[in-house]
Order: structure tokens, then sequence, then C-alpha cells
């Protein structure tokens, strides 16, 4: 079964994600990160996708199709996958249905945060070069500045948390992904709640709203 997280960049989804996890067994599948492991690889996948990733612009969907198949390949029908990162337009809702079959996907659970809080977070953040934990320079600082609490490796800005990436993955957040909330809400497949306070109280919140989706 697919939950597909939705939310702004900055929105939390992969900071939870990683919790339900690690608490619930449930599996992660977030595009973003998948990118990011073909650009450090220098796959053709991760060539083609670098400098698009870098101005905060979408990936052709078509190379997001590929992605999709190459993680979902090893994934089971009775897995739970949440989806962070995917669909981010119209087009690739339609192609998750077409791919996996529509009645697995259960639906859309929505982390809902203002514009404002989003710079702030997306623009703090720091992120480990070697497992890709997040820190924040303020609301979540390392014990050791400039090293990663888990593994030691060095923190890093990424590329696109850079001021005027931030300003353009907002927009394409806004005017492109959006429209993803409607199409899940149209046929009763969604749910949302404030991605707003303390990580325990948001993460309560995210459970109850996924066993909702589930069910229905
Ligand atoms: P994220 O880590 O989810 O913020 O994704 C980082 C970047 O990867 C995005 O700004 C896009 O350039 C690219 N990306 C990730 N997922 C998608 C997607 N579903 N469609 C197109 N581009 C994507």
């Amino acid at each position: 079964m697919i939950v597909v997280l939705t939310g702004a960049p900055g929105a939390g989804k992969g900071t939870q994600a990683d919790l339900l996890v690690a608490r619930e067994g449930w599996r992660k599948l977030s595009t973003g990160d998948a990118l990011r492991k073909h650009v450090k690889a220098g796959t053709e996948i991760g060539k083609v996708a670098a400098g698009i990733m870098e101005k905060g612009q979408l990936v052709p969907d078509d190379v997001l199709l590929k992605i999709l198949s190459e993680e979902l390949s090893g994934v089971a029908d009775q897995d739970v996958v949440l989806l962070d990162g995917y669909p981010r337009n119209l087009a690739q809702a339609a192609s998750l249905d077409a791919a996996v079959g529509r009645g697995r996907v259960a639906g859309a659970v929505h982390l809902d945060v203002p514009r404002a809080e989003l710079v702030a977070r997306l623009s703090g953040r720091r992120v480990c070069g070697q497992c890709g934990t997040s820190f924040h320079v303020d609301q979540h600082p390392p014990k050791q500045a400039g090293a990663c609490d888990k593994c030691g490796g060095g923190l890093v800005q990424r590329p696109d948390d850079q001021p005027d990436s931030i300003g353009v993955r907002l927009k394409v957040y806004e005017e492109t992904t959006k429209p993803v909330l409607d199409f899940y809400s149209k046929d009763g497949r969604f749910q949302a709640v404030s991605g707003v306070g303390a990580l325990e109280e948001v993460y309560g919140a995210l459970k109850t709203a996924i066993g909702r989706v589930k069910k229905s």
C-alpha cells in the first residue's frame, strides 16, 4: 500500500517519514534522495538532473517514472510505502495510479506549513554529506558545530537551499504541485494536518491521518 506525503519543500515530510519508518517498520521512498544518489554516482540520470535540481526546478516526468519503477521494484504488495516528493504534478499523480494500480495508492496526507516558516526551515537546514541526516542551525543544531551527531560526517548546505532556489521551489510548489491535493481530495483519498508544532505532536496527528486514508 502506498501513502503519498504532500507538503511544500521544508514542511517536514522527510523527517516525519524517517520516524514512521523507524517506529512502524514502514518504508520510505524519497524521489529527491534517489535523485541525489544518482547525482553523486554520476549516472546518466544524475547528469540530466543535477543542474535542474540545483535551480529548484522539476526533473522531467519520464526520468521520475524510471526512478519510481526502479525504487518500487523491490517492494512487496503488503508493504506500507511512504512516498516523499512524488507526485509533484498532476501527470505524475495519474502515472502513479497507472503504474501501481489505483487501488494500491491509499491516498495523500498533507503537512501544512505557512510560507514564512518554510523559508526559515529551508535556509537554516544543513545536511550530513555522508549519511544525509538533517539539522537546522537554530531549530535543531548538531551537538558539535558542523558535524553530524550520527556519523560525524561534515554538514553542508544543499545547493537548492540557497535563497534563489528556495524561491523557485516554493513557486513551483504553489503553481504545479498544489493541484495534486485536489486530485486526491476529489475522490476522498486526502487528509491534511498542521506541520507546525513539536515533532511528536505533528507525528501523532500525521499517524492518525495516515490511519484514516489507509482505511478509506
Ligand atoms: P526534495 O528532496 O523532495 O525537495 O527534491 C529535491 C529536488 O529533486 C526537487 O527540487 C526537484 O528538482 C527534484 N525532484 C524530486 N522529486 C521530484 C519529482 N517528483 N518530480 C520532479 N522533480 C523532482
